[in-house]
C-alpha cells in the first residue's frame, strides 16, 4: 500500500497534478472488511493530504460510530486521489487516469464489502444506475459487494438526506454483522 501512495504523491498522470498541494491516496487499515470510495478530496483534504477531514467527515465518523466502527477498521479512498479545482466534479479523463490507483488499493485489501458514497464512485462499477433508486440496496458486481450510498455532503446541504443516510449505514451494520447475507 505504501508504494501505491508513493506513486500517488509523485503522479502526474492528470492535470489535477498542478493544482493539488497534497495527493490524498486514502487511509485506513490495508486488511479492512470495508472499503469506503468517495469522490475526490476538497479544500481541509487538499491541505491535510487526508480524505473526509471536513464537515461530512465528521458526519462519516459518526455514521461509522452508529455501527460500533472506527475508521482505523475500514479504509477510505476516493476516486481521483487529488483536488478538482473549485471542488468542481471530477473529468472523464481524471477518473479514468485515477483509476488503476484504486483498483490497486482494492485488490492489496481484498474487502468483504465496499461502499461507494456518491454517483462518481458508483458509477464505477455501475455505470448505468441511478443512485437514488439503489442507494442502500446490495450489489453484486463481478466478485464485488457494492453498497451504493449518498455522499455524506449530501447530507449538510439537504437535512432529510442525515436519516436516508443513517437508515443506509445500519445495511451496512447488518452485513457485517451477519444478519443481511452477502450473496
Ligand atoms: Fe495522478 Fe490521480 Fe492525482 Fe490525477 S488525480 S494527478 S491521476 S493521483
Amino acid at each position: 500500500m505504501q508504494n501505491i501512495h508513493d506513486e500517488c504523491a509523485a503522479c502526474t498522470r492528470c492535470k489535477l497534478c498542478q493544482t493539488r498541494k497534497h495527493v490524498v491516496p486514502g487511509s485506513g487499515s490495508p486488511t479492512a472488511q470495508v472499503v469506503f470510495i468517495g469522490e475526490g478530496p476538497g479544500a481541509q483534504e487538499d491541505a491535510k493530504g487526508l480524505p473526509f477531514v471536513g464537515a461530512s467527515g465528521k458526519f462519516l465518523d459518526e455514521m461509522l460510530g452508529s455501527i460500533g466502527l472506527k475508521r482505523d477498521d475500514v479504509f477510505i479512498a476516493n476516486v481521483v486521489k487529488c483536488r478538482p479545482p473549485n471542488n468542481r466534479d471530477p473529468e472523464k479523463e481524471e477518473i479514468l487516469a485515477c483509476m488503476p490507483f484504486l483498483q490497486r488499493q482494492i485488490k492489496v485489501i481484498a474487502p468483504k464489502i465496499i461502499v461507494t458514497l456518491g454517483r462518481f464512485s458508483m458509477q464505477l462499477f455501475l455505470p448505468d444506475a441511478k443512485i437514488s433508486q439503489i442507494h442502500g440496496k446490495v450489489q453484486k458486481v463481478g466478485e464485488f459487494v457494492i453498497l451504493p450510498l449518498f455522499h455524506p455532503a449530501a447530507a449538510l446541504f439537504n437535512g432529510s438526506m442525515r436519516g436516508v443516510l443513517k437508515d443506509d449505514f445500519l445495511v451496512l451494520g447488518k452485513l457485517l454483522s451477519g444478519e443481511m447475507n452477502l450473496d
